[in-house]
């Protein structure tokens, strides 16, 4: 059997580099997308070193290769795509991961910021789509997974911008999940609790050190510890394997969300 090809956007770091790394040890080549900008947002996003020593430490996993992206301009979508169909010879599975995450109290937080975060957030994971879908068309075996969140399952204060973008990912995946099935196409979202990265640690949790951070996962949450990447490489594999699941939003945030 061919190896598929994933594109997984958001792959410099974090949990996008977590799904890429599951990828390549399930057998797939791997393209990983990012903007790559490190400045830009409200704390550091993933930067072009990062990219360039992600895809390096990767190589030891499997034929992956890097490609900057910007997923709110539809032109740079459309480059990505084609990045992994000259590499690799076509794309079988979209990984759209690419996020960020910001918060503040409803009377503070303005419209600017509210259009920077759903442009990443929302528009992204529509354009990404748009750009892959002839490819995705063309495979045997094609999925998309949108990387959403367990704010996407549930409100919460000061968050009305980001969990109002997470449910928007799980509405974008359900409409997909119905559109594209006919093309043999599942479309699903995964829902990480609570990952030790950037997010938590430069702006939500930014007041505790590490260990003060896992210690209140332990008390949070039930199966008494944070999420790691793998948890999430290993359930986007799943996701994108299943041959006869679409739709579905698929928390994996230790028994924490059971929406
Ligand atoms: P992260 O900040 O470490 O990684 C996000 C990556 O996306 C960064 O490398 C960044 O450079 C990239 N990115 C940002 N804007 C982009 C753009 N316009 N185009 C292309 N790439 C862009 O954060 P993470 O925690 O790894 O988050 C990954 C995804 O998981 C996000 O969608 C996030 O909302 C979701 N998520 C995270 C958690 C968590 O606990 N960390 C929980 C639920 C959902």
């Amino acid at each position: 059997m061919n190896k598929r090809t994933a594109l997984v956007t958001g792959g410099a770091r974090g949990i996008g580099r977590g799904i890429a790394q599951s990828f390549l040890e399930a057998g797939h080549n791997v393209m990983i997308a990012d903007l790559a900008a490190g400045d830009g947002w409200r704390y550091r996003l993933g930067s072009d070193a990062e990219l360039a020593s992600t895809a390096s430490e990767l190589a030891a996993f499997g034929d992956v290769r890097a490609t900057r992206l910007d997923v709110t301009d539809a032109e740079s979508c459309a480059a990505a795509v084609r990045a992994a169909t000259d590499a690799f010879g076509g794309l079988d599975v979209l990984v759209n991961n690419a996020g960020v995450v910001d918060s503040g109290p409803i009377g503070d937080y303005s419209a600017e910021r509210w259009d920077r975060l759903f442009a990443v957030n929302v528009k992204g994971v529509f354009l990404m789509a748009q750009a892959a879908v002839a490819s995705l068309r063309a495979a045997e075996d094609a999925a998309i997974v949108n990387i959403a969140s367990i704010a996407g399952k549930r409100g919460a204060a000061r968050m009305a911008a980001y969990c109002g973008s997470k449910f928007a990912v799980v509405g974008i995946t359900q409409s997909l999940a119905l559109e594209l099935a006919p093309d043999g196409i599942r479309v699903n979202a995964l829902c990480p609790g609570m990952v030790g990265t950037a997010m938590w640690h430069d702006h939500l949790m930014a007041n505790l050190g590490p260990d003060e951070f896992a210690e209140r996962m332990r008390e949070l949450i039930p199966l008494g510890r944070p999420q790691t990447v793998e948890d999430m490489g290993q359930a986007a594999v799943y996701l994108a394997s299943a041959r006869n699941v679409s739709g579905v939003a698929l928390n994996v945030a230790g028994g924490y969300e059971m929406h």
